[in-house]
């Protein structure tokens, strides 16, 4: 054991190093990145179960690294939340896709219902809401068709402030989704606040359905309880049929995955989406 334990630190430390060299190297091209235009956006289209129609897309933050290809948000998005830059991408984020769906509604694209994941440190945050108000004024985008998608996670690490933040929102007419919902440490309380309107079933319960018994118990479980306090349901990360039986069968509202659609850019939305001409 001993013998093992060496060779085991000799085999992770040059990768730990590695790994942290990444990380410094990355934050100080974070700061970069929203001046030299390296963020985009890409949309995931969200369908109602019943009918397969595409009723909503979600905003999800891609960067192009100049050199290293694409970084994905699960990497970069911790490191800018401990920077203390998470605050100008989320902003950057809200203004780009409302931008994006006035110009969606200006190609007669079916009314979308938007949404924006947002991240603890932007939520509490004053600027936050005058960001809101601003996207919503500035483009005309209705405030029903604006989702604030917050981690439960991340509702329980705000206290105080999330009162406030939501109550604002629901001034505002803006709705928010528990995203990956089941994965906190959670008192339920917060379903009970008005601006909680929906319930973003984590990929995590999704992925077992419907052969593990414990994720039909624990998905079947959330859907009664949406239902019962009137939330919508949205179930994340459908990618194969029976997932999607399931799920409908039990009465989740809404649904995304590979199974209808990837991450997709505007251009794609939009051909996805227009009016189809006959002929
Ligand atoms: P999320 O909000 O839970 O987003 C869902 C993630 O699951 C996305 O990964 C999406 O591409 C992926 N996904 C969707 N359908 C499937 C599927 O069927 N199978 C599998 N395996 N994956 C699927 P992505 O884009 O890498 O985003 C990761 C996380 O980064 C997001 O999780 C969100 O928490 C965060 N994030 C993304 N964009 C933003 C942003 O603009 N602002 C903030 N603050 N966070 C963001
Ligand atoms: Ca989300
Ligand atoms: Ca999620
Ligand atoms: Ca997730």
């Amino acid at each position: 054991a001993k013998t093992e334990e060496r060779n085991a630190l000799r085999f992770y430390t040059p990768k730990m190093h590695a790994d942290a060299r990444r990380r410094l190297k990355l934050a100080s091209e974070l700061r970069q990145a929203l001046l030299r235009n390296e963020f985009q956006l890409a949309y995931q289209p969200s369908i109602e179960m019943k009918s397969g129609r595409i009723v909503a897309v979600e905003a999800l933050i891609r960067w192009r690294h100049p050199e290293r290809g694409n970084v994905g948000p699960d990497e970069f998005i911790p490191i800018a939340e401990s920077l203390g830059l998470i605050r100008q991408i989320d902003q950057w984020v809200l203004a780009t896709a409302c931008r994006q769906l006035m110009q969606w509604d200006e190609a007669r694209l079916p009314p979308l219902r938007l949404a924006v994941n947002v991240s603890a440190g932007s939520f509490g945050h004053p600027d936050f809401l005058q960001g809101i108000s601003q996207a919503l004024e500035s483009t005309g985008i209705p405030p029903k068709r604006l989702l604030v998608e917050l981690t439960e996670s991340a509702i329980l690490r705000l206290g105080e402030d999330t009162q406030r933040a939501m109550q604002s929102l629901h001034k505002l007419g803006v709705a928010v989704a528990i995203d990956d919902f089941g994965t906190g440490y959670s008192s339920l309380a917060y379903l009970k606040l008005p601006a909680v309107e929906y319930l973003k079933i984590d990929r995590s319960f999704v992925t077992g359905l419907p052969g593990n018994p414990n994720d039909v118990a624990i998905t079947e479980a959330m859907v009664a309880i949406a239902r019962s306090l009137g939330l919508h349901t949205i179930a994340e990360g459908i990618e194969t049929e029976a997932q999607h039986e399931f799920l409908l069968r039990a009465g989740c509202q809404e649904g995304q995955g590979f199974l209808y659609s990837r991450p997709l850019p505007p251009d794609e939305v939009a051909r996805l989406l227009a009016p189809k001409t006959t002929g």
